[in-house]
């Protein structure tokens, strides 16, 4: 055990010192989780030296974008200790991305900063600005000399990473003329998140699980990640999207590689990736008429959320009235590999449905012969549930007698609650991938292997759906989603857990 977290200290570089350079330092992104996340960093002395350059179009002087940080955090901790100090490493150079003349004054900017604060050539150029730009940026970057530094240099990118396989190509031909691809962190922000990266500790630190991890003992899994929000101002984007690249394509497909994969050999970056592409490379590919019997797509009709009505996704702002986009998928992932041949991974994720939810399920086999089957309940199948968001925690649904019954067994759940972070998207997830970053720990990014093949994966599905208008909306705002993806378990004889029924005992 000892040798093995040395091995991963080992994986690491841990040098804290760094110029950080935010292009969209004026958008949603920078102002509700970059600058909140860095200011707890800083307050807990994370950092040796650092500094921060914001780059957007808009004309601003220093001190205004000092007063915009100071607001984000404020507005986002409710917290004032050393903003003053913190804020007074942030500097602004207003700059168009598209304009290929001005990358040599953000140059000489970078390198006076870089001088000032002693920075050790040490550079992370984070690009929270629209997907178009990412390509064009990192070509500037090397082109202008921005990445021709003394220490390293990292590329932070948001997703989306492409819009379908060969657009993602595209992009990576791209970054890659300027950066390795060690040295490309590609934001997953689901895998900042506290539960998700558990997924590992639970499996490979449990001796009573791993063993049972398995076709054998396991009957299915269940991933949901639900939201009560509609499009909201994202009408525009979405429009191209759907949930499937926005949602299915990334976050539920690096979940579902976390519960699949073999033990790495050692807990390094490039131990566990491998481990990872070995279980997108043993995904079942389903094409053509396949699609529908393994995926389930839906958009969202009017409804009630609290108590208000809702317009359904066709009347959103920037949406098609005849869109065909779906704000909802479920499907069977099939795993052909010796460990999962024959147990069906769901996946289920939307918008506008009734609860604020995202949750994982491993539903256990039953047990080879049910002694108390004659009595008032049936057994309930051994459940391990993990809570990702909003409550963050484990439980375990187990089966014990009744108190002071004859032999009646009932269920007892055993839970784990993490206390303290309770919003969706906090911060918090963004915090431990920036010190990751800065730290040089690659393991909680998403690998260029990984977003090829979940892109092949999910480019074969979105061909089919292209070829035919769907029968939209199909679900009900404020609802559990569309009919048809309970029909696509109860083919199997399974049936989704309701997400609401398993909360109980962790939110207490
Ligand atoms: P946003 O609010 O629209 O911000 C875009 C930023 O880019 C602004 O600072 C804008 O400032 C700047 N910008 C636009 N065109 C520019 C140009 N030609 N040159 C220089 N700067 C330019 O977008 P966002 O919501 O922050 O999202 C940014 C990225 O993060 C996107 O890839 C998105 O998919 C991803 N993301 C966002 C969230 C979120 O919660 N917001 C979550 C996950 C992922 P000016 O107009 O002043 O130039």
């Amino acid at each position: 055990m000892h040798q093995t977290l040395e091995m991963r200290a080992l994986n690491v570089e841990e040098n804290m010192t760094s110029l950080i350079m935010i292009f969209g330092a004026t958008g949603d992104l920078a102002k509700r989780k970059l600058f909140p996340s860095l200011y707890r960093l800083y307050n807990k002395g994370k950092f040796h030296k650092f500094a921060v350059i914001g780059v957007a179009r808009k004309s601003m002087p220093n001190d205004a974008f000092q007063a915009s940080v100071r607001d984000s955090v404020v507005s986002a901790l409710g917290n004032k200790e050393n903003i003053d100090e913190f804020i007074s490493h942030f500097y602004y150079q207003p700059h168009d991305v598209s304009d290929s003349s001005s990358y040599g004054s953000l140059k000489t900017f970078a390198d006076q900063i870089d001088e000032h604060h002693k920075l050790e050539g040490n550079r992370i150029f984070y690009l929270a600005m629209a997907p178009e730009f990412f390509g064009p940026i990192a070509l500037h970057l090397k082109s202008d000399g921005l990445t021709d530094v003394s220490g390293y240099k990292r590329l932070v990118i948001e997703k989306p990473f492409g819009h379908d396989l060969e657009s993602a190509k595209e992009l990576n031909k791209q970054i890659r003329t300027a950066f390795s691809e060690k040295e490309v962190y590609r934001i997953d922000h689901y895998l900042g998140k506290e539960m998700v990266r558990n997924i590992e500790v639970i499996r490979f630190a449990n001796a009573i699980f791993e063993p049972l991890w398995n076709n054998r003992y396991i009957s299915n899994i269940q991933i949901t990640s639900s939201e009560t929000l509609g499009v909201e101002e994202r009408g525009r984007y979405y429009e191209s999207s759907g949930a499937l690249r926005d949602m299915l394509q990334n976050h539920m497909m690096q979940m579902v590689a976390l519960l699949a994969m073999e033990p790495p050999i050692r807990l390094t970056t490039d131990e566990i990736r491998s481990e990872k592409v070995r279980v997108f490379r043993a995904l079942r590919s389903v094409e053509g008429d396949e699609v529908n019997e393994y995926f389930v797509r839906g958009q969202y009709g009017e409804g009630e959320m609290d108590e208000n009505s809702v317009p359904k996704y066709r009347d959103e702002p920037m949406v098609d009235k005849e869109s065909n986009t779906e704000t909802y998928v479920a499907g069977k992932v099939m795993i052909d590999n010796f460990r999962w041949a024959g147990v069906p991974f769901y996946i289920r994720t939307g918008k506008r449905l009734k609860v604020k939810s995202t949750k994982i399920v491993i539903q256990f086999k039953d047990i080879p012969m049910n002694l108390y089957y004659q009595t008032e309940k049936m057994l309930n199948p051994n459940l391990l549930v993990i809570h990702i968001q909003p409550e963050e925690g484990i439980t375990l649904h187990l089966n014990a007698k009744k108190a002071g019954g004859h032999l009646d067994a009932q269920e007892v759940r055993l839970s784990f609650a993490n206390t303290g972070i309770h919003a969706m998207n906090t911060p918090e997830g963004y915090e431990k991938l920036l010190y990751d970053c800065m730290r040089g720990d690659a393991t909680n990014f998403t690998h260029w292997d990984e977003v090829a093949y979940s892109w092949a994966f999910v480019d074969k599905i979105s061909a089919e759906w292209q070829k035919t208008k769907a029968d939209f909306p199909n679900y009900v705002s404020g609802s559990k989603g569309p009919d048809a993806a309970d029909k696509l378990l109860e083919k199997d004889g399974f049936f989704w857990w309701p997400v609401t029924d398993l909360e109980v005992d962790i939110c207490k």
